[in-house]
């Protein structure tokens, strides 16, 4: 799980923030989704500081291609 993790943040699936509203975006079809079906918040492995980022992740239903993905909702130092 927290690979999977790791390889969303690389790949800077990170979410836009428009007036107040987060969006993502699907992978599949581009298609701007504004609410998550489901949130959680995770702790990522620490750095060299022993600091460990928490990230909050969502998925989202793509109402387009019907594809479920996930995206990072926020990210901060713990
Ligand atoms: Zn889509």
């Amino acid at each position: 799980m927290e690979n999977l993790l790791f390889i969303i943040v690389e790949h800077g699936m990170c979410f836009h923030v428009y007036g107040g509203n987060v969006m993502a975006k699907c992978p599949n079809c581009g298609t701007n989704v504004s609410k998550p079906r489901k949130k959680w918040k995770m702790a990522g492995r620490p750095d060299s500081k022993g600091k460990r980022t928490q990230l909050e992740i969502g998925i989202f239903d793509c109402p387009k291609c019907k594809k479920p993905f996930r995206a990072v909702l926020s990210k901060k130092k713990i």
